[in-house]
């Protein structure tokens, strides 16, 4: 069921909620794919009812190009969902049920966890995707939400806007859906070339590479020899390597005990930029 109104949603929702039945919600920007389905399956073990949102949010890109060239089908992702999961209620809001007239970001204090890496590459972003996400716990009013690893620094986030907003939402992280070779399913692999494919794959060597030296090297010696690993693909440019303390996001020099650590990637592959990250010692 496709839905394009914020009211018929809520009408839908409160027959749904009158029942008894409890609704997940899973926000997403369309161009739908194996990874977006790992999290429906997820929200489903949990949750009666899951509503999967679609909607481009123009206030979370800093680039515009980004913003045009970013894959919209709806039509498509119906398809898609009819085919896994055809009881899933799609919501496909406008720009103005979202946003109103006023199309622009709220600023929001998320502390450390926005300082480095997609915070500092992308300079507002995370103010975009708390706005949008605000809005859309508002109109859904889900009891959970499920968000992707693969944007860990988006779950840390997130879960610190419901804290900050005061709403009544369980946040839920899912692992990372990868397909065969350990690449990380994205909308943005549309845009890659069959030989792209292949060489995206260096992200997640690279993040393997750092999880087996962990334990025996330094941050230092791990950070030169994914530098290098990057240096040797010429079609691609890292942005950057980071290794962080899960708990504040903020990369490190040193290993301190009974801490989780974290490696980030963010590199472009011509106009398309990927972002992974791997637990590395857990
Ligand atoms: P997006 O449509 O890219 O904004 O992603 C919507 C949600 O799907 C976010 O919570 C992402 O973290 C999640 N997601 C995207 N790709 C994957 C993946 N490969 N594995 C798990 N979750 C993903």
């Amino acid at each position: 069921m496709v839905i394009n109104s914020k009211t018929s949603l809520q009408e839908v929702l409160e027959i749904i909620k009158k029942e008894g039945k409890t609704v997940g919600l899973v926000p997403t920007m369309g161009a739908l794919h194996d990874g977006h389905l790992s999290l429906i399956n997820f929200a489903y073990s949990y949750c009666d009812t899951v509503v999967v949102s679609i909607f481009v949010n123009p206030t979370q890109f800093n680039n515009a190009s980004d913003l045009e060239k970013y894959p919209r089908n709806v039509n498509n992702d119906a398809g898609f969902l009819k085919q896994h999961n055809s009881k899933t209620i799609i919501f496909t809001p406008d720009v103005s049920d979202i946003y109103n007239d006023k199309v622009e970001a709220e600023s929001f204090d998320f502390g450390s966890y926005v300082d480095f890496m997609e915070g500092e590459f992308r300079v507002g972003h995370f103010d975009g995707v708390g706005s949008v996400l605000k809005r859309l716990f508002d109109i859904v009013k889900p009891d959970k939400a499920f968000f992707g690893e693969k944007d860990f620094q988006q779950l840390m986030v997130v879960k610190k806007l419901v804290k900050i907003t005061d709403q009544d939402v369980e946040i839920i992280g899912c692992p990372t859906s990868r397909n065969e070779f350990g690449l990380a399913q994205s909308s943005r692999n549309f845009r890659l070339t069959d030989s792209e494919l292949k060489v995206a794959e260096l992200i997640y060597k690279a993040l393997s590479k750092a999880k087996k030296m962990f334990d025996n090297n330094s941050i230092k010696e791990i950070e030169n020899e994914i530098v290098n690993m990057f240096k040797d693909e010429p079609a691609f440019e890292l942005e950057y390597f980071s290794i962080v303390k899960e708990n504040d996001l903020i990369p490190t020099k040193i290993k301190e005990p009974k801490q989780n650590y974290r490696a980030f990637i963010a590199a472009f592959l011509g106009e398309v930029r990927l972002i992974d990250n791997m637990a590395l010692n857990y």
